[in-house]
């Protein structure tokens, strides 16, 4: 078992939503993890408990400026990932996905050490096919809002496949879908986050558009497993791989059953649609279940339950 052996493992983005239960996973799984981040949205507490993990060590820095460090494997995951938060500062956006890979294939090409990139399902764009599969090449806007997150990491895709053309790099690039769960940031305006915060407070849901675009949501622990398996999967592997759970859902259907969960007495209220908002996106995950032996695991309506009771205690705390 690959697991067993300890290894010395690098997330970037470590102390974000996704990165901190992968820092989480990966000490469990017996690796001394460096966490790096530039808390730009991520946060300490999201890592308070691993800080007396002796196996445990962060590190405030930015991907976009080199990185000279020792490790056996890099997780890639710097980027915010909230429209909000990627559209605040759209240069760095570009800059922390294409100098961040740059430097992270730079520092993974030195040290010959095995490298994931958080791709994302934006490399889609708003799909012209339905479900996407990974040989899908997208119908993504250059020049729009969402333009510096979408095309940012599309060249990072280039950048990864070409490392691994040029200099026989080792890579995993995995496309993740709509992932919620404990930890993501309150305010940064992704749906699931809004609409608990909303319906846990007892104020109105803004539902933007008519609510009939759909998305697909995994729960963040199955999330995790994949990572880590296509990580541990033979060489010749690279993906692209689709991750994510194809159960798909209106947003109005995910904020009735928020609604529903939280016994809340919210009121839907609809608002402008932000423009190049995919109106529909659901993985194809035959690629994860016939080369990783994976699929989610934990439903929508399980994930949201194991999820609202952190929201809960932040407006308690
Ligand atoms: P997040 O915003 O919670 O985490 C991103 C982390 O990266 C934060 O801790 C942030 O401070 C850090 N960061 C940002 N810019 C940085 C920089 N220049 N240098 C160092 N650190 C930097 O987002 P998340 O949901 O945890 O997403 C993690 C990764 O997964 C991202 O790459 C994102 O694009 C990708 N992803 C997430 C989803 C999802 O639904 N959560 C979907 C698709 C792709
Ligand atoms: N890099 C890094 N850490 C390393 C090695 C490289 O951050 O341990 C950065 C380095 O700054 C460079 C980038 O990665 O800009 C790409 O490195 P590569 O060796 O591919 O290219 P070169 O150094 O030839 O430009
Ligand atoms: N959305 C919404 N109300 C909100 C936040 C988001 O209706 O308060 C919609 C948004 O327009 C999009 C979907 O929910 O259609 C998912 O949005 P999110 O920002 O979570 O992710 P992404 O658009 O990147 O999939």
């Amino acid at each position: 078992m690959e697991s067993q052996i300890r290894k010395q493992v690098l997330v970037t983005g470590g102390a974000g939503f996704v990165g901190s239960h992968l820092c989480e996973r990966l000490l469990t799984d017996g690796h001394d993890v460096l966490c790096v981040d530039n808390f730009f949205t991520g946060t300490k507490d999201n890592i308070l408990h691993l800080l007396d993990n002796p196996h445990f060590e962060i590190m405030r820095h930015d991907v976009t400026f080199p990185l000279y460090v020792e490790v056996d494997e890099i997780y890639n995951l710097a980027c915010p990932a909230s429209p909000i938060h990627y559209q605040h500062d759209p240069v760095q956006t570009t800059k922390t996905s294409v100098h961040g890979a740059i430097n992270m294939l730079g520092l993974a090409k030195r040290l010959n050490a095995k490298i994931f990139q958080a791709s994302t399902s934006e490399v889609y764009g708003d799909p012209k096919i339905h479900p996407q599969t990974e040989d899908y090449w997208g119908h993504v806007n250059p020049i729009g809002f969402r333009s510096c997150y979408d095309e940012g990491k599309r060249c990072a895709e280039t950048l990864f496949f070409d490392y691994r053309r040029q200099h026989n790099l080792r890579i995993k690039v995995a496309r993740i879908f709509n992932t919620y769960g404990p930890k993501m940031h309150p305010n940064d305006g992704r749906v699931v986050s809004n609409f608990i915060m909303q319906a846990l407070q007892g104020l109105p849901i803004t539902i933007y558009g008519d609510g009939s675009q759909s998305r697909s949501f995994c729960y963040v622990d199955d999330l995790i497993e994949v990572f880590v398996r296509l990580m541990a999967s033979p060489d010749d592997f690279t993906g692209p791989v689709n991750t994510g759970n194809p159960g798909e859902f209106t947003i109005k259907e995910l904020a009735e059953k928020i609604i529903d969960l939280t016994g809340s007495s919210s009121k839907l209220d609809y608002q402008r649609l932000p423009s190049d908002d995919p109106i529909q996106r659901q993985p194809d995950i035959s690629l994860a279940r016939e080369k990783l032996g994976w699929e989610p695991t934990i439903q929508l309506e399980e994930g949201l339950k194991k999820t609202i009771p952190y929201f809960d205690a932040l407006l308690k705390a």
